[in-house]
């Protein structure tokens, strides 16, 4: 079974624009790899105005046919 974990800040959508309190509007956002994890990459959204951090992300890697079996 595929294990969709809500656990993101922002679930699966597609982050294009997020509410940035300093310029206090949704503003478009860039993504930054921060963190490579074991079983995905962790993304930093950055305001593309100010640079302020707006949240991050992580992208979990879709490994259906590689299941690890200790
Ligand atoms: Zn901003």
């Amino acid at each position: 079974m595929r294990q969709r974990a809500a656990s993101g800040q922002f679930g699966d959508f597609k982050a294009s624009a997020l509410y940035c309190p300093r310029c206090k509007r949704a503003m478009p956002v860039r993504s930054r790899l921060l963190l490579i994890l074991p079983d995905g990459e962790l993304h930093e959204y950055l305001c593309q105005a100010c640079a302020s951090s707006l949240g991050t992300k992580t992208v979990r890697q879709a490994q259906e046919s590689q299941l690890f079996m200790p």
